[in-house]
């Protein structure tokens, strides 16, 4: 028997569940180009975007996923043999080490394994350590989508300035934005990516390099950047086009203006709000579930939990039995494990759980209700009765 008809809920950490304003507002033909009200949305869209990263400074669009806007921060502020200090607490920061490698920039990858925060005092050292300059730039991802680790990009600041080096910061929040708070400028942050199709609530397919004038003069220095991936033509073009050096990704430009939109009547704060809430209930649940073991969230320490989205431990290969009772029998789609094990068996070992963007109360307990039930079906070790705790939290926050 399945209980899957009706409505689904990909809870996959992206794409993330697209809004019915959202999808409504792209399903229409291709408008004018030229002029009109697609050239004239970019200032407000623009803004927007700007304000949800809280920055002033400039904002580059590119059609790309999160790996294109990886290469794009990249070709724009580093050349071949310059270095990068990664530090490493789960899969994304080493992929964006492995783009900038590819570029013939040399990335030095500090790991600090899959469970614990990224250790400050270490990167101050290994700067202080670079006494000729030759760390141009440190890459830290904000929250790392494989293990579910949140890091602290304010004192990843803090780490470079203890050094007093002239490195940029650059920083992944592609599974953070509009999810997590987030403070580009008051952070010190010089150069940010992020994509549409997470806490953005948008289809795959557009991705944001935003930068300070810090980088800009780095920008300034590089010996050529490719036509495509420029940041410069993009954030001061002189005609529409040039904002996505050829054709804009019309239909996109709407959905993303009505997702914006729809922070904006929420109000940023109670967005980033909402996530915690939420994610707290989602915790509650696990961490009663897992009390006596082997279940577990891969971060201990809530400290540094991302808001977004949680990566769970089953400690046996139910974890994959799980995820297909849940999409098969019930219309739940979880995540599978990311980056945790390099192969064989142990993969069934692990599973995520996406909670970004467009997400309520009611999907959230709802997801949560089908995970017991399938954890019931599946045999899975458990302590019953993370549902109660997890309404708990929802009761005494809403
Ligand atoms: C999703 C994600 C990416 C990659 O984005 P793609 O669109 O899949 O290329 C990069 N970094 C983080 C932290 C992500 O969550």
């Amino acid at each position: 028997m399945t209980l899957s008809n009706g409505v689904s809920y990909l809870a996959i950490p992206g794409p993330s569940v697209f809004p019915e304003r959202v999808l409504r507002a792209m399903h229409r033909m291709s408008p004018n180009i030229y002029e009109g009200e697609l050239p004239d949305m970019m200032p407000d869209l623009l803004r927007r975007l700007k304000d949800i990263a809280r920055t002033k400074h400039h904002l580059a669009i590119y059609i790309a996923n999160g790996h294109g806007v990886w290469e794009a921060a990249v070709a724009n502020t580093l050349a071949p043999g310059d270095r990068v200090l990664v530090p490493a607490n789960g899969s994304f920061a080493k992929d964006w080490a492995m783009i900038a490698e590819r570029m013939g920039v040399s990335a030095e990858i500090m790991d600090f394994g899959k469970r614990s925060p990224i250790d400050l005092d270490r990167v101050t050292a290994r700067l202080k350590a670079d006494t000729d300059g030759n760390i141009k730039a440190v890459l830290a991802v904000h929250t790392d989508t494989s293990t579910g680790i949140r890091n602290d990009i304010a004192a990843t600041r803090a780490a470079i300035d203890a050094a007093s080096h002239p490195a940029l910061l650059m920083a992944d929040c592609m599974a953070s934005l509009g999810c997590d708070r987030f403070e580009m400028d008051a952070w010190g942050v010089d150069v940010m990516v992020a994509g549409s199709q997470k806490g953005l609530m948008t289809p795959p397919g557009v991705g944001f390099v935003y930068f300070n004038d810090k980088a800009d003069r780095v920008r300034d220095r590089m010996a050529r950047v490719s036509y495509y991936w420029d940041w410069r033509t993009r954030v001061e073009p002189d005609f529409f086009y040039q904002y996505f050096a050829g054709t804009a990704p019309t239909q996109h430009l709407y959905g993303l203006r009505e997702a914006l939109l729809m922070i904006e009547e929420e109000g940023l704060e109670a967005v980033w709000r909402r996530h915690e809430i939420l994610s707290r209930a989602i915790w509650a649940a696990f961490d009663h579930w897992g009390q006596n073991g082997p279940l577990e969230i891969n971060m201990a320490d809530p400290a540094f939990r991302s808001h977004s989205i949680t990566s769970l431990r089953a400690g046996s290969n139910k974890a994959t039995m799980l995820r297909q009772w849940c999409e098969n029998r019930a219309g739940l789609t979880l995540g599978i494990g990311l980056g945790m094990v390099d192969s064989g068996r142990e993969w069934h070992h692990f599973f995520r759980l996406g909670h970004m963007g467009h997400i309520s109360a009611q999907m959230i307990l709802g997801a949560l209700a089908t995970i017991e039930a399938g954890m019931k079906a599946v045999d899975m070790p458990h302590v019953p009765g993370g549902i109660e705790k997890a309404a708990e939290v929802i009761a005494d926050n809403a």
